[in-house]
């Protein structure tokens, strides 16, 4: 028997079917006697409500640092501009830099085309367009920066490659996009070959993300863990999970060096909120991971059996139901109440299927590196304009550059000056390429925008282009 030392958790009930679903998620756990002391906090909807944009209250804050630990049922986030996300807010403030998610089939008492699914999707968590720094630019263009460091692809890559080590899976692929992304996903995916290299005991590929998601879909027993940036990651594990069965059943482990937060990968479902219909058990097996996560396996490990029990013997919500396995259409009460009837009882198909409730939190570091050379070389500078590329040109070339040279301009990525196509269509958004000969200084930089904007250019944003112990840090435009 494992030591039990009461454990405190901060808990957020969230919106949505949140409410209901951590309610039966609760009772499971104090049926089953973890020993854990629930702090609830205040995120989400009824934040926004209080005029606090990060929808995180002052004392959530300070509930998840003193705890380290959040179990989360899922929130709303409003669409549009005011309020940012509150998932993506927690995993970066608390550097959950891991998000774990494990895809299992429950064939044949969960309907799926695909009975052999057991995966785990490890998803980047804190980067790529997740920043959500936006801009509109230019009357007609908005922009988001998608960031990608070494360092933070390097903690997940090294978790995914620790992680297979340790659960005995075979097999780590890295879905990326950097045969278009060729400095962030590229980087993404060179820090992957490097890593794999020290785990020689483990296969590792790479698949782009498009094909990979479509084989995914389609032929899901060729991967075994996938690693990937945020963006891709997010929506490659709601088609797992939904192929695996529903997204109802899939749980969550955002792991941070000392925080960690588990949830269900589904959302707040506004639209069966309320109804006791919710399938309560994507929330569970983020529940059953948090429970590993503070040493607390055994009841963990026992309450998994009883759910995979109770799904065995056919009481099932309304995600899952169908007329063959099922033997009981159940409410997210009766769910609940049927997994804590069962406590003690062993699965007698499923059994396999524990392993989706490993523990799973490492430790993991990026390596220390040598600073390569940096030298400053250009800028591409951004304006909006309204008339044509050649006009541009004419009104930049009209400027003293030394010691710059107008290199190309582009539009939307396309080459558009010296050449262009006459079919090339043209926003108000236009990238100057000015670089020069030698390495030059900041202060050369900023001379240049200051006699740019002096003949009325509309200067929308710059990047310094640099060199990387002579390598180009910056991609050519398209044509170029
Ligand atoms: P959703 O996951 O809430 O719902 C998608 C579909 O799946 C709906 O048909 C829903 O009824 C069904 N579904 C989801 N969970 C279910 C469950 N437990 N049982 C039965 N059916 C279930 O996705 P959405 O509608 O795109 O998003 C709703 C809101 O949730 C949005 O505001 C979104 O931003 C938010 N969201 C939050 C999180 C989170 O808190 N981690 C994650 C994703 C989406």
């Amino acid at each position: 028997m494992e030591r039990s030392t009461r454990r405190s958790v901060a808990v957020a009930h969230g919106d949505g079917i949140g409410p209901e679903i951590m309610d039966a998620t609760l009772a499971i756990l104090e049926a089953a006697g973890a020993d854990l002391d629930i702090i609830p906090i205040k995120i989400g909807s009824a934040v926004y409500a209080e005029g606090i944009t990060s929808g995180v209250s002052e004392e959530a804050w300070e509930a998840i640092s003193a705890t380290k630990v959040v179990l989360k049922a899922p929130v709303t986030t409003p669409q549009g501009g005011g309020v940012k996300s509150v998932n993506v807010t927690i995993r970066t403030a608390f550097g959950l830099f891991a998000n774990v998610r494990p895809c299992l089939s429950y064939a044949p008492y969960v309907p799926t085309r695909y009975p052999g699914i057991n995966l785990v999707i490890i998803r980047e968590n804190e980067e790529d367009v997740y920043g959500g720094i936006e801009h509109r630019q230019s009357h007609d263009v908005a922009q988001a920066l998608k960031l990608i460091s070494r360092s933070g692809s390097e903690r997940v890559v090294r978790y995914a490659f620790e992680y297979a080590r340790h659960f005995g899976r075979k097999k780590v692929t890295c879905f990326s996009k950097d045969n278009i992304l060729k400095m962030t996903d590229g980087l993404f995916h060179q820090v992957f070959n490097e890593v794999s290299s020290e785990y020689p005991d483990i296969q590792a590929d790479h698949w782009i993300v498009d094909i990979g998601t479509a084989r995914l879909a389609d032929t899901p027993e060729l991967f075994d863990v996938i690693v990937t940036p945020n963006l891709y990651g997010d929506i490659i594990s709601d088609v797992a999970a939904e192929i695996a069965g529903s997204v109802g059943m899939a749980g969550s482990a955002n792991i941070g060096a000392r925080v960690a937060m588990f949830e269900a990968i589904h959302g707040s479902a506004p639209g069966i909120a309320g109804q006791n219909v919710a399938n309560p058990s994507g929330l569970l097996q983020g529940a059953i991971q948090m429970l590993y996560h503070l040493g607390m396996g055994a009841v963990g490990s026992r309450i998994n059996d009883a759910w995979l029990y109770t799904i065995e013997s056919g009481v099932h919500t309304a995600d899952i139901f169908d007329t063959v396995h099922s033997t009981q259409l159940a409410g997210t009460r009766e769910f609940a109440a049927a997994v804590i009837a069962n406590l003690g009882q062993v699965p007698r198909k499923l059994a396999k299927h524990q392993s989706a409730a490993n523990p799973v939190s490492f430790s993991v570091a990026p390596t220390k590196r040598r600073l390569e050379e940096k030298r400053l070389i250009g800028v591409d500078a951004f304006f909006e304009w309204h008339q044509s590329p050649e006009e541009l040109a004419q009104r930049v070339l009209s400027v003293n550059l030394d010691p710059f040279q107008l290199i190309m301009i582009s539009n939307r990525g396309q080459t558009v000056y010296p050449s262009r196509r006459p079919e090339t269509f043209l926003v108000d958004q236009y990238r100057c390429r000015l670089q020069a000969a030698s390495p030059i200084g900041h202060g050369d930089l900023v001379s240049l925008l200051g006699r740019l904007v002096a003949v009325g250019l509309d200067l929308l944003k710059m990047e310094g282009l640099f060199e990387f112990d002579g390598i180009a840090g910056y991609s050519l435009g398209q044509g170029e």
